[in-house]
């Protein structure tokens, strides 16, 4: 905390196609950090990049003829709408990559200077993980795994590589053919940032040498966020985050998502299938995020029950429209819900002890606690859903018909003649002031 507000950091989508419900299961619960944090008072500051400039966006926007800029726009704001969708506040700051080559620049350029990087002969620049000791830290790499002065570009010159591999990572990419027209100037001749360096400049410029919490899924640890660790702390000094939250894989029916498996989805997918993004936003809450979440489309009806029953209670008792995220300290009925998200960010505890003490709720601040974790959540209720509209048989719509033109020829008598007619036979109209409805008794 720099005094003003609790400052933090989530590594963003790769903007090069949707984003699946695996990648929301991270931003989701990241959302619900920021919430809690905003419930319990706090000012918060969340900074989440857009990564617009890597090999897969290079290489798909050359692949569609399109260029850069065009290609990483449209996925951009389509997750945005996915966002919104998901009731997902907006990040206060949210830079681009390809906003920021001369900050990335800089950076290489110190760490070249300190004696941590060191350009190649194909026009690359590396970072020297052996001058960096701490190298390996987060994700308590081996170090008998490190290989030690090997270049990532001796194995295969792509912005990931394995733990096994661990070697020399690129801070600047030479201009390859593949890369078409996506390249900038740099004292090291035309290229393009490698994709771990854009966090590290981008925090620094946003947040500082030094600042809260940074967050991503739990692949991110080892290199990418090993990678930031090292360029930051060598470029600027400084502790860098001072806490990390991982958050542990969705996996679907069981298994790890994948376009082969067809077991990838979007929320548009799942839209298609008549969830609403709602229920998508329960069944990613519905696991703690230390832990796998297992996704399978009965867990989508399972969302859609659970959502109806909470709001159900919520009618039924009468409960004070309390719906938007305030502050409170008093959580009433509800305080063991509130302890669960407070500790340890439990979203599947805290849901579990809504639905076991909403039947216990009757004070004001039993309902205020509810609308409060519900808002911290995210969750909005579903409105009772509307009685469903029975056509009529032609007998009673012809009799209706006449009603109307009874009425509409001010013969009154005839009107309410009709009017008990209907009603004998199981039907109301009800008057609007150029139509009429007809509804079962
Ligand atoms: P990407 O767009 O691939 O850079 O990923 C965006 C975010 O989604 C990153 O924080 C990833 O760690 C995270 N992520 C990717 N796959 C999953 C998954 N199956 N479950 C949870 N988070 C994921
Ligand atoms: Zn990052």
């Amino acid at each position: 905390m720099d005094g003003k507000a609790f400052r933090f950091y989530c590594c963003g989508p790769t903007v090069y196609g949707p984003a699946h419900i695996g990648n929301f299961r991270t931003f989701v619960m990241q959302d619900v950090l920021r919430r809690v944090l905003e419930v319990e008072g706090l000012k918060t500051k969340h900074v989440r990049n857009i990564t617009d400039v890597d090999d897969k966006t290079i290489r798909d926007s050359v692949a569609a003829g399109r260029s850069l800029d065009d290609f990483t726009s449209e996925w951009r704001d389509k997750f945005h709408a996915d966002c919104e969708a998901l009731n997902c506040l907006p990040p206060h700051i949210e830079p681009s990559a390809v906003k920021h080559v001369p900050e990335q620049i800089t950076m290489i350029s110190e760490l070249v200077e300190k004696g941590h990087a060191y350009a190649s002969d194909d026009g690359s620049v590396y970072f020297k993980i052996s001058s960096f000791p701490e190298y390996g830290k987060l994700s308590r790499l081996d170090t008998r795994e490190l290989d030690l002065g090997k270049t990532q570009n001796e194995r295969a010159n792509s912005d990931e590589y394995d733990k096994d591999n661990a070697a020399d990572f690129v801070l600047w990419k030479g201009r390859r053919e593949e890369d078409g027209e996506n390249f900038w100037e740099s004292p090291w001749g035309q290229g393009r940032p490698g994709w771990h360096l854009e966090c590290s400049a981008m925090i620094r410029k946003y947040l500082g040498e030094t600042f809260d919490l940074h967050s991503g899924g739990v692949d991110l640890v080892f290199p990418h966020h090993e990678n930031e660790i090292a360029q930051s702390i060598c470029s600027c000094g400084g502790e860098f985050a001072r806490s990390w939250f991982h958050v542990t894989h969705l996996r679907v029916d069981g298994a790890k998502m994948s376009k082969s498996l067809g077991n990838l989805y979007t929320l548009e997918d799942l839209k298609k299938k008549g969830a609403t993004p709602t229920e998508v936003r329960y069944v990613l809450l519905s696991g703690h995020y230390r832990k796998p979440l297992n996704f399978t489309l009965d867990s989508l009806h399972a969302a859609k029950e659970a959502l109806a029953k909470l709001a159900k209670a919520a009618r039924d008792q009468q409960a004070p429209a309390y719906k938007k995220l305030k502050a409170t300290k008093d959580f009433g009925v509800f305080s063991k819900a509130w302890q669960l998200l407070t500790e340890d960010l439990n979203t599947a505890g805290a849901l579990g002890e809504l639905f076991g003490n909403v039947s216990k709720a009757s004070t004001d601040t039993d309902w205020l606690g509810f609308f409060a974790i519900l808002g911290a959540l995210g969750l909005t209720l579903p409105e009772p859903e509307a009685p469903e509209l029975v056509d009529a048989p032609a007998e009673i719509k012809e009799l209706a018909e006449a009603r109307w033109q009874a009425r509409s020829d001010k013969d009154w008598a005839k009107s309410d003649e009709l009017r008990d007619a209907l009603k004998e036979k199981g039907w109301v109209v009800k008057d609007g002031s150029d139509s009429y409805e007809l509804l079962p008794l």
